[in-house]
């Protein structure tokens, strides 16, 4: 039966990591769980005899790879991938997958957890704005993006969209509004909510050209990746809209200059908070193990995305 490592740097909770061994005990596969690991050594030397792998942000570059002579398919429990080498991968016949959605409703109560905080100018007694009849503009129109809409409508938030790649019905239908460019993503939100991932397209592409455009007292929110922002830019807008608000789901690299000076006015989660929860890891973990599972019985490789 295949043998199917399961490698976390910073581990599933207790309750996901049960429910992924129910999964392949029940299927009758070995597996091994290498948590907490410290050297990248340890995690090639796991790779060894592994033939299918399930990771979270763990890396799986060209030297894994070649560490791993007997893997078939890697599944990152989570929805970005950017932490896996695709083409190194293709190059070794090596699938990759991702478990997209079943960390999304988490991620978006998180974006709405820190509009709040924002709107309330983090809790410090001063009096603060409602969300109810802002307007919320999402920057793509993935599961992240469609599990916030449908929050912020319950919160009376007037919702807009842009996303070349999905047709306008599909937002209309969530009641959303699209919108045809990207300028207009930041002429148009009160809030903009970024749910691109980070591609050679986006990486950097939140400059002062777009940034510049938001209203005054307009909030960012970057639940996606902080390599899509130019922080030169960030702090240009900080500097030259004084009401405009940064919020952010890891530590922006310039988060030391931007505390400093505008510490009232942004916010970062000390470590990536998006995906924690007990339901998102649960829903990722056993998503992983049954894809692995159906690949190799049934060949199916729905969620392949090399
Ligand atoms: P998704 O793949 O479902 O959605 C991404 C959307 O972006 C797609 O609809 C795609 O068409 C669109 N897109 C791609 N390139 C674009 C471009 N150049 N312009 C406009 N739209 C573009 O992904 P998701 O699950 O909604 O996640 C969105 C982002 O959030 C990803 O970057 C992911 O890495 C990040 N994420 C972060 C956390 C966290 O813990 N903070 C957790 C999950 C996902």
């Amino acid at each position: 039966m295949p043998k199917v490592l399961v490698a976390t740097e910073k581990p599933f909770a207790a309750k996901a990591a049960g429910l992924i061994k129910a999964e392949l005990e029940a299927a009758k596969y070995d597996y091994e769980f290498l948590e907490n690991y410290t050297e990248v050594s340890q995690l090639h030397a796991a790779l060894a005899d592994a033939e299918a792998v399930i990771i979270r942000s763990d890396i799986i570059d060209e030297a894994a790879l070649n560490a791993a002579p007997k893997l078939k398919l890697v599944v990152r429990a989570g929805a970005g991938y950017d932490n896996v080498d695709l083409k190194a991968a293709s190059a070794k016949g090596v699938v990759v997958m991702n478990t997209p959605g079943q960390n999304s409703n988490a991620v978006a109560e998180l974006a709405i957890g820190m509009m709040i905080y924002m709107a309330r100018n983090k809790f410090n007694g001063k009096s603060g704005s409602e969300l109810a009849g802002k307007s919320l503009v999402l920057y793509g129109f993935g599961y992240v993006a469609r599990y916030l809409a449908k929050i912020a409508k319950g919160f009376g938030m007037d919702i807009y969209a842009y996303d070349p790649y999905i047709a306008c019905e599909i937002m209309t239908k969530d009641g959303v509004k699209p919108l045809k460019s990207v300028a207009e993503i930041f002429s148009t939100g009160d809030y903009v909510s970024l749910h691109i991932p980070a591609t050679a397209e986006t990486k950097g592409s939140i400059n002062w050209s777009l940034m510049s455009l938001m209203k005054p007292g307009a909030t960012l929110i970057n639940t996606a990746r902080k390599e899509v922002i130019n922080e030169t830019d960030l702090l240009r807008c900080f500097e030259e809209n004084k009401k405009f608000r940064y919020v952010s789901d890891v530590e922006p690299g310039c988060s030391a200059e931007m505390m400093e000076k505008y510490g009232d006015r942004a916010y970062y989660t000390p470590k990536k908070m998006g995906a924690q929860t007990e339901e998102a890891n649960a829903n990722a973990g056993v998503a992983a193990a049954k894809q692995i599972i159906a690949f190799f019985e049934k060949g199916d490789k729905t969620f392949k995305v090399n």
